[in-house]
């Protein structure tokens, strides 16, 4: 018979946070799979917790993942864990859930401490709706891109940076998103934990020497898709303005008046430019 995955949350700094489920979890399985074990012993030993350690991490996902599977369909129960907060969640994992799932190896959540919740729920900022983005990418296109979804999502925005690139961060969200609120949550569940508040160019004035661990949110716009649609519009000359509306085959005479209505000005001033 199959053995099972469990997929065990870890402690972000308070070594209190363990769950008594997951301790109870990582006392009972065969193997423990971690991404740092250097890490993943310190909290063992805090546990006096002794287990079979294998090294599971981005770099050597997709190797273990085959040798994993393989002690799993020998009947081996195995925990996975990351050197902090729930697995998967910007940490490896989802290579061995998705391999496990497709040779019908049961999987089973031991939920626990997860920086982007713990910093939500005490930032003040709405909770309804939000999307996670991780970390940013590096590459300056890709990058880009995401802080413009960032600009025009209504959800608040949720972000994971790291010390020595929070300020440039901060610069690049002050250049596209400006006068919107953002909560800086520093060192949560530790000695340090701290919440920063304001714009991006008052963040930039109060942190000088980020150190520590990092989780930004960042309210949503207060503007609805169409209406970025719309200043995004204004932004280009009023030809441009006009063939957008013109590949949607809308009439001249419509377009006039929908650029009209776009930029706030009377439809036979656009209508002299189009003479
Ligand atoms: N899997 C983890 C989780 O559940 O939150 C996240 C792992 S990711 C590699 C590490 C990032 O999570 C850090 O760079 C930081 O942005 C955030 N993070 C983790 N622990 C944190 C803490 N105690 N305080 C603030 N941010 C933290």
């Amino acid at each position: 018979m199959n053995g099972t995955l469990y997929l065990v949350a870890t402690p972000i700094g308070n070594l209190e946070d363990i769950t008594l489920r997951a301790i109870k979890t990582l006392q009972q399985v065969d193997i423990i799979a971690a991404e740092d074990t250097r890490q993943t012993l310190k909290l063992l030993n805090h546990l006096q917790i002794k287990k079979p350690l294998i090294s599971y991490h981005r770099h050597n996902e997709e190797i273990k993942t085959d040798q994993l599977i393989k002690e799993l369909e020998n009947g081996k129960n195995i925990a996975i864990v990351s050197d902090a907060g729930t697995p998967i969640i910007s940490d490896p994992g989802e290579e061995i859930v998705k391999v496990a799932l497709q040779n019908n190896i049961k999987v089973i959540p031991i939920p626990g401490p997860c920086a982007l919740i713990t910093a939500l729920i005490a930032s003040g900022i709405s909770a309804k709706e939000f999307s996670f983005f991780g970390f940013l990418p590096l590459n300056k296109k890709n990058r880009e891109e995401k802080i413009i979804q960032i600009k025009e999502d209504t959800k608040t925005s949720i972000i994971y940076e790291a010390p020595h690139k929070l300020i440039q961060t901060l610069q690049d969200l002050k250049t596209h998103i400006g006068q919107r609120k953002i909560v800086i949550a520093k060192e949560l569940t530790k000695i340090h934990e701290t919440y920063e508040k304001g714009t991006a160019e008052e963040l930039i004035q109060k942190i000088k020497e980020p150190k520590g661990e990092y989780v930004i949110i960042i309210e949503g716009s207060q503007q609805t898709k169409q209406q970025n649609v719309i200043q995004n519009l204004n932004q280009l000359s009023l030809e441009e303005h006009y063939q957008y509306y013109e590949q949607q085959g809308i009439e001249k005479k419509e377009i006039i008046k929908q650029i009209a209505k776009d930029r706030k000005v009377n439809k036979n001033e656009i209508y002299k430019q189009f003479i």
